[in-house]
């Protein structure tokens, strides 16, 4: 790869105390489960101290400078993540815990108040079961439908009969990259396409917002949902972005304090978007350290996170490739373009959990399992998969580490 690109993550990486620190066995840390979860740059961590030392107090009541120093910083990290992915305003982003309960806040609202016998929801075979739970659960209430666009052998979707299933489609819900695959989900054909039919598309955005630019006005995408702490913010806060007039017409999702404009004994009127549907105090500290993670990446360029993870990915999948022939299997699309930061992959026999824990012992950091895909991995075939994922922060130097674990673990299992 790039040297210069290399030479700057080896320097952002400084930025990340927890990538400084030994395995208990004394190993260089080589973190290649970005895909699960990031690590944070020290100006998070320090946000998160900050607050609490500063500023801390409840939200949108108090009359006094603290409530108002907490209000203000909670507000002004909402509008952060609106510029981030471009949205036309703050009020469109609310935020949640997580990827997960920006999806079930959609199928919970609007999804319940929209669909009906008769209708369908579109998505694909390669949802994270957060993207394909919540919509189990709304066919079942609502008595719409649940398609699949199906996924090949390859990693791609297949999109030669989109159209038929397009046909009385209220809903489009899709990943924007796969976490098992790698596969980038070619929106800019699926979205117009599900427009074109009168359906709402929902994109989980859980391993696109943090890898590379998203728009949601330029994808012109109706809900994205997204996690903090897979972008170098804090677990416990994500966000969902919606449009206005789908945001306004739907009903709330959970109800109480904050949520309200009027309250009587009898009934309540509901407060304006965001807050309509943010009920209860919210996650004040972790909301606002996102705001500083979206400040980091944007120091550092989402442009550059881009094209660094996909020349770390090219590295990455050459010096795999080295091991073809002592039987490393890796799955997900051959296109270079078409894949992201995630490389699935088997090695001969040996089990992916196996694999994983002799991988840890060498102080390299891999997910083994279904990934939390478990229909896809039966359709393809595979009981589990290892899994390595990148970050701004990962280095040559840590693909390099992989493979001499990945070789050692020949060695054990007396792979030729
Ligand atoms: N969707 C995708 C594609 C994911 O990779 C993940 C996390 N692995 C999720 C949804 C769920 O994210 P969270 O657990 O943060 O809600």
């Amino acid at each position: 790869m790039l040297a210069e690109l290399d030479l700057r993550a080896a320097r952002l990486a400084r930025d990340f105390p927890i990538l400084a620190q030994p395995t208990s066995r004394g190993k260089r840390l080589a973190y290649l489960d970005s895909a699960a979860s990031s690590q944070k740059p020290q100006a998070v961590i320090d946000a998160l101290v900050h607050y609490y030392t500063h500023d801390n107090a409840n939200i949108h009541r108090g009359v006094y400078e603290l409530a108002e120093r907490a209000t203000a910083a909670f507000e002004a990290a909402r509008e952060k993540v609106a510029r981030f992915v471009n949205a036309g305003e703050a009020a469109e982003i609310i935020w949640t815990r997580n990827t997960t309960e920006g999806i079930n806040l959609v199928s919970f609202t609007w999804g319940l108040q929209n669909l009906r016998p008769g209708d369908a929801i579109l998505t694909t075979q390669l949802e994270h079961h957060s993207n394909l739970v919540p919509w189990q659960l709304l066919a079942a209430k609502t008595g719409a439908e649940l398609r699949f666009i199906e996924v090949d052998p390859g990693g791609h979707l297949r999109l030669d009969d989109l159209e038929a299933k397009l046909r009385g489609t209220k809903l489009v819900a899709l990943s924007h990259v796969s976490n098992t695959l790698g596969t980038i989900v070619p929106l800019e054909i699926i979205v117009p396409a599900a427009h074109a039919a009168g359906a709402v598309v929902l994109v989980d955005g859980a391993q696109s917002a943090p890898h590379f630019p998203v728009d949601v006005r330029a994808l012109d995408v109706d809900f994205f949902a997204a996690s903090g702490h897979k972008m170098c913010g804090p677990t416990g806060i994500g966000f969902l972005y919606g449009k206005r007039a789908l945001l306004e017409a739907a009903p709330p999702f959970l109800t109480g304090g904050d949520m309200i404009r009027q309250v009587a004994y009898e009934d309540t009127s509901f407060n304006e978007i965001p807050w309509k549907f943010e009920a209860g105090t919210s996650n004040i500290a972790d909301a606002v350290a996102l705001g500083t993670a979206v400040d980091y990446l944007e120091s550092v360029g989402m442009a550059w996170v881009a094209e660094h993870e996909r020349a770390l990915t090219a590295y990455a999948l050459g010096r795999l490739a080295e091991l073809e022939s002592r039987g490393l299997t890796i799955y997900g699309p051959p296109e270079r373009d078409q894949r992201s930061g995630v490389i699935s992959f088997n090695f001969a026999d040996i089990h992916a959990h196996d694999l994983a824990t002799i991988l840890d012992t060498e102080g390299v950091c891999v997910r083994a399992g279904h990934h939390c895909t478990m229909p896809l991995m039966e359709k393809m075939g595979w009981p589990a998969t290892a899994r390595a994922s990148f970050y701004l922060y990962n280095t040559e130097q840590d693909i390099d580490q992989l493979l001499e674990a990945l070789q050692k673990a020949a060695t054990i299992f007396h792979l030729k």
